[in-house]
């Protein structure tokens, strides 16, 4: 098996909370704010203080006065001290920009980059996740009515016709199909030069995540599948999505790609997936970064911890 090297921490997965969903209804929370900390979130942007190296944290009383606060979510409690997502506009997100104090960027980077501790990343996931919902729900999807934020923020009420809306997280399978020492990878338009990737979709009612991955693999490359395996998840809050990673054991190896969807499709030998994950193809072509699940799924398998 090729040499890979020290394998890298998934991204957003370190989330350190005890979310404590009790203390969201017993009104205790306000009596902590002297030693409550804060996410601060705008949009896409999130509000970094530079200091020798960017700090995500924010003491909750520095947060509110960044900037008007839109929406507020209890994230849950560590070591006692309660952490939450503030949502600010993005416009006064990028108002901080000006200032030399704060770094303001969005979540992507901060963990391409590695700007925070793997602990806070995982917290501004979740932030990011919540608010976005907020933001999304702020009228009542059964009658229209505007919604009412309750259990800190793990809520929406809706006054006029009485309906309760919960968060929600939408469930992406992203797999990489297997035909013996081969594997699927495809690119879309958006990706970044020479980047090649596993195959992704969401997951649509009424399907099992195994009919899933089937479907979409075989919709996007014409590949139908056998068995699939599950390998692992990662909270994606782009905006607000859970990857449910798999292998599949590919039944035929003739792609037909489906050009609305993916820009190409083909078969990769180990080797040359090896040399992907590494940055050291002869032709500069790449997997996506250790902080995304895609790389540890095609990892997985080039090591040989994957039998399909
Ligand atoms: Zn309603």
């Amino acid at each position: 098996m090729p040499d890979l090297g020290p394998k890298q921490p998934l991204g957003y997965i370190a989330n350190r909370f005890d979310r404590a969903s009790e203390r969201r209804t017993d009104g205790s929370l306000a009596a902590r704010d002297a030693e409550a900390g804060a996410y601060v979130v705008g949009g896409e942007l999130v509000v970094l203080r530079k200091a020798s190296a960017p700090e995500a944290l924010f003491g909750l009383a520095e947060a509110r006065a960044l900037a008007p606060v839109r929406e507020s979510v209890f994230l849950g409690l560590l070591d006692g001290a309660p952490r939450y997502g503030l949502a600010i506009d993005q416009s006064a997100a990028e108002a901080l920009k000006e200032r030399a104090d704060f770094l303001v960027i969005d979540l992507r980077s901060i963990a391409i980059q590695g700007l925070v501790a793997p602990e806070h990343a995982a917290a501004l996931a979740e932030a990011k996740a919540m608010l976005t919902w907020h933001a999304r729900h702020c009228f009542c999807a059964n009658c229209g009515a505007p919604t009412l934020v309750g259990d800190a923020g793990w809520r929406r009420d809706c006054p006029a016709c009485k309906a309760q809306h919960f968060p929600r997280t939408d469930p992406v399978v992203i797999m990489l199909a297997i035909d013996g020492d081969r594997c699927l990878l495809g690119r879309q338009r958006r990706f970044g030069t020479g980047m090649w990737s596993c195959l992704a979709g969401f997951v649509e009612p009424g399907e099992t995540i195994e009919q899933a991955v089937r479907r979409e693999t075989l919709e996007e490359a014409g590949i139908p599948c056998g068995t699939v395996t599950y390998f692992a998840s990662q909270p994606w809050p782009f905006p607000m999505s859970l990857m449910i990673g798999c292998h599949a054991q590919a039944l035929a190896n003739e792609i037909k790609v489906d050009r609305s969807e993916l820009e190409d499709a083909r078969w990769f030998p180990r080797e040359e997936a090896a040399a992907m994950l590494t940055r050291q193809h002869p032709q500069g072509l790449t997997t996506p970064p250790p902080f995304a699940i895609a790389h540890h799924i095609i990892r997985a398998w080039v090591e040989g911890d994957v039998v399909a």
